[in-house]
């Protein structure tokens, strides 16, 4: 087998996303059992809070039955616009860290940080910070595996759900590993897991015992993938696809600077961040983000969403100098780094909306 890829991967997962989503725009729905379904024959649960999974109750169960186990459990119909909404914030966010994000759905995503971890910081810390920025801007919950793939970060980040987070290091991933069910093993559902136990195969250490050959033998191309990942191995690379989530530009200086006296270089940087933008076009902006690293390589953001998306570099300098403001390290600080970044790109169409918003209280 070819020598593992050494990546850091984050896989970050809301807890209980849309229940979590009415709770915090509902507060009489706090600690109460949520599902999230139309109380009707035919619909099924489309989420659950963690009061109601108390009950036994989780998605894709009908919701008869669930109003059966838990008869005062609140329904609340879904609502995707609103979801997807509270998902483009949580995308946003999650760009501000690193450039490589693949989402797998609205509330999940792998993010690569191999190449934005600077020395003395680790990918636990970073997800740390990843989750606090989450809370605080959109008032939700996640939790976080880390691992040195996607499959051990998928895995671990429910280890330590709900508002958990779990740390695989490479040396620690077989023994991660070797006990858990195969039913772990994403694409090993009910059917797999019985013909893997005729093979006498219930845990990740049982199919290590099965040889590379037999395993194709039976299952061709998937069985060849199974031998990998019992073993921990996983080389597919984090991949984003479609519009940027974020347009940045960023510098090292030659010599660091007080905050006050960095104002020429944000509109530097703006002037970059703008001219990229118009040669990407990616639909309207929606949030301009301040990056800045102390000469501790501490490294602070604070952005901002304005209700009218920001049209020009002078406008993208001017919130990025406000954001200055939100900056709460001691006068003395000096900078080593400074960035601007444009994101929660929404298509053009919504412009005339926007545009409402704006003449209405202008
Ligand atoms: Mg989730």
């Amino acid at each position: 087998m070819n020598e593992q890829p050494s990546r850091r991967i984050i896989h970050v997962d809301m807890d209980a996303f849309y229940a979590s989503v009415e709770q915090r725009d509902n507060p009489d729905l706090c600690n109460q059992p949520v599902i999230v379904a139309k109380r009707s024959r035919r619909a099924v649960v489309t989420a659950a809070s963690y009061e109601a999974r108390k009950y036994g109750i989780h998605s894709a169960m009908p919701a008869m039955r669930a109003a059966a186990l838990c008869p005062h459990a609140v329904f609340v119909p879904p609502d995707f616009v609103r979801y997807k909404a509270v998902s483009n914030q949580l995308q946003a966010i999650l760009s501000r860290f690193t450039s490589v994000i693949q989402p797998l759905s609205l509330d999940e995503a792998y993010l690569d940080v191999s190449a934005v971890i600077t020395p003395g910081d680790t990918a636990n810390a970073l997800a740390r910070r990843i989750r606090s920025t989450i809370a605080i801007e959109t008032g939700l919950a996640a939790s976080a595996g880390i691992g040195p793939n996607k499959f051990v970060a998928k895995i671990a980040s429910d280890w330590r759900k709900p508002n958990g987070q779990y740390v695989v290091p490479p040396a620690r991933v077989n023994r991660f590993l070797a006990p858990l069910p195969v039913g772990k093993i994403p694409g090993v559902g009910p059917a797999m897991q019985a013909k893997l136990a005729d093979m006498g195969v219930a845990t990740i250490s049982d199919l290590r015992t099965i040889e590379r050959n037999s395993l194709v033998k039976r299952f061709g191309q998937w069985g060849a993938r199974l031998y990998k990942l019992a073993r921990g191995y996983d080389d597919r690379p984090v991949e984003s696809r479609g519009a940027p989530a974020q347009i940045s530009a960023e510098d090292t200086l030659a010599k660091d600077l007080y905050l006050q006296d960095i104002a020429p270089l944000i509109s530097r940087l703006s002037e970059k961040v703008w001219q990229r933008y118009c040669t990407q076009n990616p639909g309207l902006a929606r949030t301009v983000t301040l990056k800045l690293k102390t000469t501790n390589f501490k490294i602070v953001t604070r952005a901002y969403t304005p209700t009218a998306p920001p049209h020009s570099a002078d406008e993208i300098t001017a919130i990025a100098c406000g954001l200055r403001q939100r900056i709460d390290y001691p006068d003395h600080t000096r900078y080593r780094l400074v960035g601007i970044g444009i994101s929660g790109f929404i298509e053009a169409d919504a412009q005339p909306h926007q545009q409402c918003l704006f003449d209405d209280t202008s």
